[in-house]
């Protein structure tokens, strides 16, 4: 049975471009493993999509924002401030280099980063002092900012990189939701310093398992090019001047990932007129918002997802996601607000107020590639259906 066996999955992959073409090139050539023309030929292409000059595959989404954090200079003990209302992997990579999240809220209304609390976080928890900006209560450098652009929305970048500016932080933009999206008219990506990917199987293009790191930085670009590939300083010897990392992308992996991004435009139209059927299915339902959208941002909508109404509960959203499992309808949260997650609960965290109710009250719908508008109304009626059912018991 295929992957999509389950009735209506969640966000399943579409192969049906040059993928079987690339990957047999690839066992033709004998060019398999973590060097080979297509992993160049992946950097190249996503590096021109996303308008940046210098990119690096690497084996995750993962992996990149721990190499982009190394490179970027954040070091053991250092801050870097984070989203709080995100899948895991830019916290845990935040400690992989041995500094400390500070968690950040995310604003209402589009469900990101919000700027206004990170800027009040800088201006009345931090100092400068001997020329560095310092957390007043941990005494501990204030060094990066990792925006995590969820559910295929950018962040409202501007107030943010303003502020990094201001402060002397650099902006690791995780993009790993949003490829393709764009903020202002420029793609994320563009936005901060050095920003990262990833091609995990239920991303919008995938290699199976895949990350990317893009900067304009010429110099973070072979740095992380050297860390990713065990840090090797003699083409023939096998000396080693640092710690470096088995990160590199194989060519298998990155045929499927230059094959998928032939049809990432293909692909976003698809989310987009996704998004659009399940708005007109779900519109004048009271208790269902559906997924926002800023005014100057292009969204790829990588899961479509909405808001309980006010009234909900966490137990009514655990409900309402389990009568629509039930009926074979992939649905799921959004992710557990990672402050108060068991490894994070003695982090840092600022007036987090928003994530919680997002966390407690949201649900991403079905939104693969391949779904049919069909399915897509059925399970906006689904879900019609079991809100209503959760809503009028007590
Ligand atoms: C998917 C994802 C990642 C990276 O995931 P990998 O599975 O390591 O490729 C990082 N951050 C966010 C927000 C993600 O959704």
């Amino acid at each position: 049975m295929s992957v999509a066996g389950k009735a209506i999955p969640l966000s399943v992959p579409e192969f049906g471009g040059n993928e079987w073409k690339y990957v047999k090139e690839c066992l033709d050539t004998g060019w398999v493993s973590s060097v080979g023309p297509l992993v160049d030929r992946f950097e190249r292409e996503l590096a021109a999509y996303v308008g940046a000059a210098y990119s690096v595959a690497v084996v995750n989404g993962t992996a990149a924002l721990h190499i982009a954090l190394l490179v970027a200079g954040v070091e053991p003990e250092d801050e870097v401030l984070v989203s709080t209302l995100s899948f895991i992997a830019p916290a845990n990579a935040i400690r992989y280099v041995g500094a400390w999240p500070v968690f950040m809220d995310a604003e209402a209304h589009y469900w990101q980063m919000d700027p206004e609390k990170a800027i009040d976080f800088l201006e009345k928890e931090c100092c400068w002092r001997k020329g560095r900006l310092e957390d007043k209560v941990t005494k501990r450098r204030v060094r990066a900012i990792v925006p995590v652009h969820i559910l295929g929305h950018p962040c409202d970048m501007s107030p943010i990189v303003r502020a990094a500016r201001k402060y002397n932080l650099v902006v690791i933009e995780d993009a790993s939701e949003s490829l393709g999206a764009k903020y202002k008219g420029k793609n994320v990506g563009r936005l901060g310093d050095i920003a990262c990917f990833s091609f995990n199987g239920n991303k919008i293009i995938t290699s199976g398992g895949g990350g990317m790191i893009v900067t304009d930085n010429e110099g973070w670009a072979r740095k992380a090019r050297y860390l990713t590939t065990q840090a090797k300083d003699d083409p023939v010897e096998f000396i080693h001047n640092e710690i470096g990392y088995n990160y590199r992308l194989t060519n298998i992996q990155a045929a499927l990932g230059v094959a998928q991004l032939e049809r990432l435009d293909e692909f976003i139209e698809k989310k987009r007129v996704i998004a659009q059927v399940y708005r007109a299915a779900l519109s004048d339902l009271s208790g269902i918002a559906p997924m926002p959208s800023a005014p100057d941002v292009e969204p790829i909508y990588w899961l479509y997802t909405v808001l309980l109404s006010e009234r909900t509960t966490l137990e009514r959203r655990k409900g309402v996601l389990r009568d629509l499992i039930e009926k074979g309808i992939d649905a799921r949260p959004l992710w557990h607000t990672i402050h108060d997650l068991p490894p994070y609960r003695n982090s840092r965290a600022f007036r987090i107020e928003n994530s919680p109710r997002l966390y407690e009250g949201a649900i991403s719908l079905p939104s693969s590639v391949g779904i049919t508008e069909e399915q897509v109304r059925q399970c906006a009626l689904a879900l019609q259906e079991c809100a209503a059912k959760r809503f009028s018991t007590q």
